[in-house]
């Protein structure tokens, strides 16, 4: 297989154009096409010479990964399943929002090793780690699928624990980010993460964007049966993290809570959620449990929702809750299994 455009920084791919005999702009209009202009094949590329692109097309493959199947939501969200080069699947979602806001939901693993045990990725088991240019191209196949459309909002939160895949990670973010190319802002960007610490400390010294924390329960003896990951990283040394963290400027931290009925959902783990968060400047999504056949968790009433959100806003918590777009076609937080 040729090398994949996708793979490459823009430094490496003026490297690798230069031993071509290309100028060294020319990475950067290669670049361009792809990730500004959305063109699909160098022939396109036409501020490129024909000799130029001749000599690209036959060192260099655009992309590696195809689009197999794209499932419409009743609400308009959209899964879309990948095959890569060695036929491994993964799935990204493209959620619109009435707000105008367009995000897309990320995959950074095919599988994950996490085995959160109300998650259905996590039943897959981690088969392997994606590339930069599998990350990116779930960004480009969504782009020239709504050609209309300027995606807003970028959330690694599809399949994978991005914590364990940080080369891959940091490399694409700096394409995404890159002004000459995507020029995503880092306020539009979020990483949700399990847990790794050591990895989360790692992660925030080569990127700037915005960290979600899957917490999901506020004791180590509930989360301990939730997320096996607890047993490696307690909450303590997360929420040490977290305080480290929230003291540098525009840091504040998000948590992520799944919503299990009858499971993590009482009011007085509520009021121990409140306790952990003392202190954190932080910001709280609920994520109503989005079922799936295999497990026998129930999302939790709308009732308890509401009085959790009443809690947390009376102890000066932002509140969010999560809507759960993308349910009927399993598209929603946690049932990506391609
Ligand atoms: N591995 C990363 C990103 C993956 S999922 C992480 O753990 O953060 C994004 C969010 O969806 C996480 O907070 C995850 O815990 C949550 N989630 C997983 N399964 C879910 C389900 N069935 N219903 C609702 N949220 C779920």
């Amino acid at each position: 297989m040729k090398p994949v455009i996708t793979n490459f920084s823009r430094s490496a791919l003026k490297g690798e154009l230069a031993t071509l005999g290309l100028k060294s702009f020319a990475a950067t209009q290669v670049l361009q096409w792809l990730y500004q202009k959305r063109a699909t094949s160098f022939e396109e590329m036409t501020n490129l010479s024909a000799e130029n692109r001749q000599k690209l097309a036959e060192h260099f493959q655009i992309a590696s990964t195809k689009v197999l199947d794209i499932k419409n939501s009743s609400d308009g969200t959209c899964l879309f399943l990948f095959e890569l080069a060695d036929g491994k699947k993964i799935e990204a979602v493209y959620i619109p929002a009435e707000s105008g806001r367009k995000t897309i939901c990320l995959s950074t693993q095919v599988g994950c090793a996490m085995d959160c045990t109300f998650c259905r990725t996590g039943q897959m088991g981690l088969l392997r780690n994606l590339t930069q240019g599998e990350i990116l191209e779930q960004v480009l196949a969504v782009q020239n699928c709504f050609p209309e459309e300027t995606i807003t909002n970028l959330v690694f939160m599809g399949m994978g624990e991005p914590m364990a895949n940080i080369p891959a990670l940091v490399s694409s973010l700096e394409i995404l980010q890159d002004q000459k190319l995507f020029n995503f802002s880092r306020r539009k960007i979020t990483v949700s993460t399990a847990g790794l610490v050591p990895k989360m400390f790692e992660f925030v010294k080569q990127s700037n964007v915005h960290l979600a924390i899957s917490l999901h329960a506020p004791n180590n003896a509930l989360r301990d049966q939730l997320m096996p990951i607890n047993k490696r990283y307690p909450l303590e040394q997360l929420m040490e993290f977290c305080r480290l963290h929230s003291k540098g400027p525009r840091n504040r931290v998000t948590f992520e809570y799944v919503m299990l009925k009858k499971v993590n959902d009482s009011l007085e783990l509520c009021k121990e959620l409140v306790q952990l968060l003392a202190g954190i400047p932080s910001k709280v999504n609920l994520i109503p449990f989005n079922p799936f056949p295999t497990v026998d968790y129930q999302p939790s009433d709308n009732n308890t929702i509401k009085q959790w959100v009443d809690i947390l806003y009376h102890a000066g918590i932002q509140t969010n809750v999560r809507a759960n777009r993308g349910r009927d076609i399993l598209a929603a937080c946690g049932q990506l299994a391609a």
